[in-house]
């Protein structure tokens, strides 16, 4: 008898010790790749021309797939306004205001019921907040605060919260990182490095539109950005490109120069006839072994990097960039991999392609289709370094999420006999872009309150999927907050 109960409590201790060890948490290194504007449509579109088949992008064999809904605040108020609802508070949430997954569907999905179709282009009132867009859909500020603070926020705010009369910032994963894991920080965009996705990583503004401020002062974006020393950023804006007739600025000649003069830094920018992907990777090497941080700065007239255009070459479909001075997405991951995993305790890194954003609001096929080659080349870089042998980062220690902000221009593909591999719709410009003989439609130039698809690969899917339908009953759905939700909860 009392063999038998010494027996149950060892046996009891044993099992508690199994479970003990598997409730901790491996997380290390977190890499988010966000598709800005990115919808599933583009993402067909784009596998299409490269490989003739629908997924066949890099993140198409992932482990783990399901849908975000994006909504923001106004979004929620608008829909709340003519259901004569209650505006949103943050205690009391009724999702399916936000996004109907009965009208809007369970998955971000091609098929066209005229009801859905509705729902997602039809403009509504005016009446909560004037002169912001009159369509249903989170702007990429508000959608970046949500996946990086876990609250849901006002089109334009970045990590700030604006409502119910409390104005104060949001403190955002980044922030948490750093602090607790005392983990690296790395950012990589191909629009202006201040730009509204990675600025909400580690900035606070009440609008996304305070790119700047002088050089002594606190309130712009890329000025708190600069403050924060991230190890490694990366992106457009710079000021000697960003220039010309009508052209928003992005970026001081002062702030450049601080930029420049950065201490701790390696620094390197756009220059006369050089491979920027070449330069990438020598600054990167000489930031690892003088155990320096990383800043750099490219760009164009307009402030992004490149427009990157597929063309089909002897049976092959390739992409052209529009300047060799400006990096590929793939060539800023691999410097920015190589230099954030010095840190032993982990690192977070945000890459975000933003030109199929812009590509997507301007009804640009083409361009589009070169941005989310750019992406799942990027993606395809950062698999390849966390599978290399022989260091301590690994699928065990590593997540890798990617996933969108919102959706834009409820693109449609229409004849899929005529997009096979290697061929594009023809479309030419007169003032919008057109597509004469209809192999693809643009619904609308803005963005919309689609579903889009996250995809992860490595440790912590597990969080993930228990989170799914919390708030969608019935449906695998995660809310964009949940991003951030799931990976705190799975950080060490
Ligand atoms: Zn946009």
């Amino acid at each position: 008898m009392r063999m038998k109960a010494t027996f149950f409590i060892i046996y009891f201790l044993f099992v508690l010790l199994i479970k003990v060890n598997a409730a901790e948490n491996n997380l290390k290194n977190i890499i988010i790749f966000i598709g800005d504007g990115m919808h599933k449509e583009h993402q067909i579109a784009a596998s299409r021309f490269f490989t003739g088949k629908d997924e066949e992008l890099t993140w198409h064999n992932f482990p783990y797939r399901s849908s975000v809904s994006t909504w923001d605040i106004n979004t929620y108020n608008r829909y709340a306004y003519i259901k004569g609802d209650k505006l949103y508070s943050k205690d009391n949430i009724d999702y399916s205001l936000g996004y109907s997954p009965l009208i809007g569907g369970k998955t971000a999905n091609s098929s066209e019921s005229l009801k859905r179709r509705n729902y997602f282009l039809n403009k509504l009132p005016l009446v909560y907040k004037e002169n912001l867009y009159k369509i249903p859909a989170t702007d990429s500020a508000a959608a970046a605060t949500a996946m990086f603070t876990g609250q849901k926020a006002e089109t334009k705010a970045i990590s700030f919260q604006t409502y119910n009369g409390e104005n104060k910032p949001l403190k955002t994963i980044a922030e948490i990182f750093r602090e607790k894991n005392k983990g690296s920080i790395g950012l990589i965009t191909t629009v202006p490095f201040n730009h509204a996705t990675p600025a909400a990583l580690i900035s606070h503004s009440e609008s996304r539109n305070n790119y700047y401020s002088a050089v002594d002062t606190k309130e712009g974006i890329a000025n708190q950005m600069i403050a924060f020393q991230p190890e490694v950023l990366i992106g457009g804006g710079h000021p000697a490109y960003n220039k010309g007739w009508g052209v928003k600025k992005y970026l001081s000649n002062d702030l450049y120069n601080l930029m420049k003069n950065s201490k701790g830094y390696i620094f390197i920018d756009r220059q006369n006839k050089l491979d920027a992907s070449q330069n990438i990777k020598t600054a990167a090497d000489q930031a690892k072994t003088m155990n320096k941080k990383l800043f750099g700065l490219f760009g164009s007239k307009k402030g992004h990097l490149n427009n990157i255009k597929p063309v089909y070459k002897d049976g092959t479909p390739i992409v052209k960039r529009d300047s060799k001075e400006n990096p590929y997405l793939k060539d800023c991951v691999l410097a920015a991999l190589n230099v954030l995993s010095q840190n032993k305790n982990g690192f977070l890194l945000l890459a975000e392609q933003g030109d199929i954003d812009w590509a997507n609001h301007e009804n640009n096929y083409k361009h589009m289709i070169g941005a989310v080659w750019d992406m799942d080349t990027a993606v395809s870089t950062a698999v390849k370094f966390v599978d290399k042998p022989d260091d301590d980062i690994d699928w065990t220690n590593t997540i890798l999420v990617v996933t969108s902000d919102h959706a834009n221009s409820y693109m449609r593909i229409k004849n899929k006999e005529k997009l096979k591999k290697g061929t594009l719709p023809r479309q030419f410009k007169l003032f919008n872009y057109h597509y004469p003989l209809r192999e693809v439609k643009y619904y609308t130039h803005a963005h919309t309150n689609e579903l889009v698809d996250i995809y992860i690969k490595g440790q912590g899917i597990d969080t993930f999927r228990e989170n799914e339908g919390k708030y969608y009953p019935g449906t695998r759905i995660l809310d964009n907050t949940q991003i951030f939700d799931s990976l705190i909860n799975e950080l060490r």
